[in-house]
């Protein structure tokens, strides 16, 4: 059982959590839990990091963030047992969740699960803080935002469990976020593959490491909700690796990402070796370039070339092309940060012709620029000004028919 943020946001809530916990047991359960921090704390942790000094000490980051994830996984275990129920807490370094050392986005690779496996027989309940590992090194990391999906995975998988249940604050997984569209529909099942699409172009229900790992272990996943009564709500979203339908759908699910920023160069070269004088060096400074756009040129001597970058990197990618000025010679850099990826999803786009345009053509309607666009087998992505997000998704859930009935009467 995962429990996230908001379902761990005070102690009301946390006995709350107590109260699913205590109906696994009675239910002749042996029970691992995986908390994450409360709502807004690693938000919190993260600025006092920032402002203790804008670059810090990766691994010092690591220590502090982590930091959240100690103080719920303890108070559960503390309402756990005054409820009766005998409980533990461990930290990420007592199970020990070996990872890699890549801090602040670190990698599980093994879990010791001897001693977690004996007391569960021994009908103990281990609370583990998620997202938060030991490098090789015995430092404490991270495992990235939105990484105790991952570690409830991960532990799940190691300890060869029957379900993992994501319990959150919706009751399933959506055609797209029902926070923006009210009139998303809950899938009651959905395979893998498009769980992953959906994640890895940003929809946060799931952390994307932890449907990989899913997929690979093949643990059954779960998504539902904390806040309904398990006797009377729908079971939430089932995580498969089977395939869904016979004759799918083209289109499953609406996502989209806010963290891309988008990089133009105009007036450059247009001559063979540019594209690797532009995205070499991007490359060996680590920075992943997303959707890339490069213009025929009028005359065929100067063209212009725009990609995206996360967010994050931003400023990187920025002083990186400055600095190779002389040898791309482009003739003026523009950056934009305002910007968000809205992607279309589904694994039926396969067999179907004439997806893409529907989405063009919606968006056309609706007044809505494209500034860039990127497709593959299963998903179209479109890079448009943020102020539109909201229009955006809501006029492709409409075009592709994703909205729910609402019940007569
Ligand atoms: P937790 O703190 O429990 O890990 P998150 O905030 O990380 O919860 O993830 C749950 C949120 O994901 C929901 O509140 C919802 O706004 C958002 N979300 C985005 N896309 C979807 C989707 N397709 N289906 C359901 N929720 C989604
Ligand atoms: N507390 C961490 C975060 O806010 C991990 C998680 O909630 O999954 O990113
Ligand atoms: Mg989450």
């Amino acid at each position: 059982m995962k429990f996230g943020g908001t379902s761990v946001a005070d102690l009301t809530r946390i006995r709350h959590v107590a109260e699913h916990v205590a109906r696994e047991v009675r239910e002749g359960n042996e029970v691992a839990v995986v908390v994450s921090a409360m709502a807004g704390e690693t938000n919190r942790l993260v600025a006092l990091c920032r402002e203790a000094a804008p670059l810090h000490d990766a691994r010092e980051y690591d220590a502090v963030v982590s930091s959240g994830e100690n103080v719920t996984s303890g108070l559960l275990a503390i309402v756990l047992q005054s409820m009766g129920i005998e409980a533990r807490s461990w930290q990420g370094w007592q199970l020990a969740m070996r990872t890699n050392a890549a801090h602040g986005a670190a990698r599980i690779d093994a879990i010791d699960c001897a001693t977690l496996t004996e007391r569960l027989a021994q009908g103990q309940v281990a609370v583990v803080a998620g997202f938060q590992g030991l490098s090789p090194q015995n430092r404490i990391t991270t495992l990235g935002r939105g990484g105790s999906d991952t570690t409830a995975v991960a532990l799940a998988a190691a300890l060869g469990a029957d379900r993992c249940d994501i319990y959150t604050d919706v009751d399933g997984v959506y055609t797209t976020d029902p926070r923006i569209v009210k009139t998303a529909r809950r899938l009651p099942r959905i395979s893998h593959e498009e769980m992953l699409e959906m994640a890895s172009l940003g929809a946060k229900v799931l952390h994307v490491r932890s449907v990989e790992l899913a997929m690979l272990y093949d643990v059954p996943l779960m998504v539902r909700s904390t806040f309904t009564d398990p006797a009377k709500a729908p079971p939430g979203t089932l995580i498969t690796g089977e395939d869904i339908q016979m004759e799918q759908e083209a289109v499953t699910s609406i996502a989209y990402a806010r963290d891309e920023a988008q990089v133009t160069l105009r007036d450059v070269p247009d001559a063979p070796g540019v594209a690797y004088r532009v995205f070499g060096p991007l490359s060996a400074a680590h920075i992943n370039v997303d959707m890339i756009v490069q213009n025929i040129s009028d005359d065929g001597t100067a063209t212009d070339i725009t990609f995206t970058v996360p967010e994050a990197d931003y400023d990187r990618a920025m002083a990186v092309i400055e600095s190779q000025r002389e040898e791309i010679r482009f003739g003026k850099l523009i950056g934009e940060k305002d910007v968000v990826k809205v992607s279309v999803i589904g694994v039926g786009m396969r067999s179907h012709a004439g997806v893409a345009a529907t989405a063009f053509k919606a968006l056309g309607e609706r007044g809505i620029n494209i500034r860039a666009i990127t497709t593959s087998e299963i998903k179209i992505s479109v890079l448009i000004d943020s102020a539109t997000t909201e229009l955006a998704v809501r006029t492709l859930h409409s075009a592709y028919k994703l909205d729910r009935v609402p019940a007569e009467g």
